[in-house]
């Protein structure tokens, strides 16, 4: 069910008028409030009145995090502090800590963005919403609870940790929706299995998950596991938190980004060049709407790709192809780039592997090593060792075979790698403390 009919459906043709008039106020404003902004201007030689149509955008410069990081905290805010009803900050899985400042109207369309994401879901007013997504200064718990209340459903604000007893709570509040990153919700399944719980047996229908990258065969073991449609969220606290962009479940293929509130395009992140339609780069995002912290071609060093193909659905808004990773989470092994998701998708294929794993950067002898350890299910951990040690090389093989890079795959024993109440921690790069 669409949320809001009128704006989701808009033709492109509207889209892209109102698009236009809103990058303009948008210029004026942070011109007029924002002495960065009035000063990357200057310096691109431009006035807000040299933005005559969406074309133009690619005249504007591009804003980073370390310029969020530079400003840290409130001097990009484009309004008074008096007018700042909320802060947040990204969980800094990469660095320093960036700030964000949310006016009254910000709440209201982030509410509105991230309601339409949930009823894109499947979700209606009658579910029951168990949000484990982190409450705090993460975007991602107060956000999926600010949408799910505006779209009258039941909220249930659990919050990360105490990972049992949220496997109760699902069971004994009948949740229909959980909101949490996607490896949360494996830790959750098996938080529920350890205690007798099958969560195929539960109410639960649909999974909202997002904030980390994960691949189309982690949806599949998830929605085999729990019994439930794992559709894939996407937000960042910069321009939002989630709700940037959604998955329908018409089509379960790419995310509708709301084009009336984020305006985006997908760049060479070595060039900058803006690349054609359907191209794989770095997505930048405009945030049209925004007042507190407004962003003018904001770089999310996510690498992913826009698809302007009708759906099926009939919301006309751009869809963004899954997330193939961030661009500070690629490894270079020996020359050869590599994504954890790559080698996600060929451990997630093999019989008797769980998602659980873990990716060691070291530098032995001035080269690159890659080893991955991954935890093997009950099952498997339970047959000989000569069968454990060929399907080691088995998988070192497919990955030399489709990645180009040689790595050591290391099977380890069910539960033995630390879980993660957030974002799951992919990688360990030793090569960082030498
Ligand atoms: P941080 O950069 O500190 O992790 P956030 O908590 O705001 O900050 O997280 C935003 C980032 O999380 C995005 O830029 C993206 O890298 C990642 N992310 C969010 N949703 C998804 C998703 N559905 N798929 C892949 N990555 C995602
Ligand atoms: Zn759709």
């Amino acid at each position: 069910m669409l949320f809001n009919i009128r704006q989701e459906t808009l033709p492109r043709e509207d889209l892209e008028a109102l698009q236009l008039r809103r990058l303009q106020d948008l210029c004026a404003r942070v011109y007029a409030n924002v002495p960065f902004y009035r000063k990357r201007f200057e310096e691109s030689g431009i006035t807000p009145a040299d933005i005559k149509s969406l074309d133009n955008l690619k005249l504007l410069p591009f804003t980073e995090k370390q310029d969020l990081r530079n400003y840290y905290p409130f001097g990009l805010f484009a309004v008074p502090r008096d007018n700042i009803v909320r802060l947040h900050a990204s969980s800094g899985t990469t660095g320093k800590a960036v700030v964000v400042g949310y006016t009254q109207r910000d709440l209201e369309t982030w509410a509105e963005v991230a309601a339409r994401s949930l009823a894109a879901a499947g979700v209606n007013h009658t579910d029951t919403v168990h949000v484990a997504y982190g409450y705090g200064l993460f975007t991602g718990g107060l956000g999926a609870h600010g949408g799910a209340e505006h779209l009258g459903a039941t909220v249930v604000p659990a919050s990360g940790g105490s990972t049992r007893r949220q496997a109760y709570l699902l069971r004994d509040f009948g949740a229909t929706a959980l909101c949490c990153t996607p490896s949360y919700a494996l830790h959750l399944w098996e938080a529920g299995q350890e205690a007798g719980i099958d969560f195929r047996d539960l109410p639960l229908r649909t999974g909202v998950f997002g904030a980390e990258p994960w691949t189309e065969e982690m949806r599949q073991d998830i929605e085999q596991k729990m019994g439930i449609n794992a559709m894939n969220i996407y937000g960042l606290s910069e321009v939002m938190g989630p709700g940037v962009a959604m998955e329908c479940l018409d089509a379960k293929c790419g995310m509708h980004l709301w084009e009336d509130h984020f305006l985006p395009e997908i760049i060479d992140p070595v060039t900058g060049e803006v690349l054609p339609a359907g191209e794989t780069g770095e997505l930048v995002i405009t945030t049209l709407t925004k007042e507190g912290i407004p962003l003018i071609r904001y770089r999310t060093r996510d690498i992913t790709s826009l698809d302007y193909t009708p759906c099926r659905c009939g919301r006309t808004h751009v869809r963004l192809t899954r997330i193939k990773g961030r661009s500070d989470d690629m490894l270079i092994i020996r020359g050869v780039n590599v994504f954890p998701q790559q080698i996600e998708s060929i451990l997630m294929e093999s019989e008797g592997l769980t998602p659980n794993y873990q990716l060691v950067v070291d530098r032995v002898h001035n080269l690159d090593t890659l080893e991955i350890q991954v935890e093997v299910d009950e099952a498997l951990f339970a047959d000989e060792i000569r069968k454990l040690q060929s399907l080691e090389g088995r998988i070192q093989k497919t990955i030399k075979e489709f990645l180009g890079v040689s790595t050591k795959v290391r099977l380890m024993e069910p539960h033995s790698l630390e879980r993660s109440e957030g974002k799951a921690k992919r990688i360990i790069d030793k090569r960082l403390e030498k």
